[in-house]
């Protein structure tokens, strides 16, 4: 399917602000379902405060903790920097491109999606994705990443914030997600939402909100 003129989704997290609740995380979890490892029994991975270390078949958003020290013995100073990693449903999709079965379409969003019933566990994406974001879920077989909630956006929402409330209207309307008295700022080009007061992002803490 080719891109429409109409509304189209992307992503802009905003690595600044980022405090690493890991909210987001959780809020894609929760809207797809989707299960916990290894039944939630899973080992601390040692990798600073981070146990989902990776995007996988059920974690399709991975807040990455990356620790950063000075050079010298005593690693006097460091500094701490939190992003959150997602599918980036590019422009040019080279998972898309390499789909044999036609699974992996662009939306009338402009996002890029895998229609799971016509997929057939090849891998192929797998390979062809640059970002490592695509995995073949263990127990359906077949490939498995974000989809920009597909199913929000065909009914005029965004994809869900762990504070939500203020969904786009405008191309410089942000939607945002308070954690713990920072906003998570994600923008996006839509029309979608309804009306709002105001078009300028809230910069206060949640507290404040
Ligand atoms: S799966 Fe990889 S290649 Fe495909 S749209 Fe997402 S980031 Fe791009
Ligand atoms: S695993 Fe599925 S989505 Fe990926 S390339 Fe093969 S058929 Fe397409
Ligand atoms: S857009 Fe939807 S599927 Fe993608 S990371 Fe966010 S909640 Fe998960």
């Amino acid at each position: 399917m080719e891109a429409s003129d109409g509304p189209t989704g992307r992503f802009f997290t905003d690595t600044t602000v980022c405090i690493g609740c890991k909210a987001c995380e959780v809020a894609c979890h929760q809207w797809n379902a989707l299960p916990a490892r290894q039944g939630g029994r899973v080992p601390l991975s040692g990798q600073s405060y981070d146990n989902t270390v990776a995007l996988s078949d059920v974690d399709w958003r991975h807040v990455k903790f990356i620790e950063q020290f000075s050079a010298d013995a005593d690693r006097s100073t460091s500094r701490w920097l939190m992003m959150s990693d997602v599918c980036k449903h590019c422009v040019d999709a080279p998972c898309l491109e390499v789909c044999p079965t036609g699974s992996i379409i662009r939306t009338e969003f402009d996002t890029v999606y895998i229609q799971e019933p016509v997929c057939n566990g090849c891998r192929d994406c797998i390979a062809a994705c640059p970002f490592g974001v695509i995995h073949v879920s263990a127990e359906k077989h077949i490939a498995q990443k974000c989809t920009f909630c597909y199913d929000r956006l065909q009914n005029g929402l965004v994809p869900p914030a762990p504070r939500p409330a203020r969904p786009p209207r405008s191309s410089s309307v942000r939607s945002t997600s308070c954690a713990g008295g920072r906003p998570i700022v994600s923008s996006s080009s839509t029309a979608w939402g309804p009306p709002r007061p105001t078009s300028t992002a809230p910069t206060t803490p949640c507290s404040a909100a």
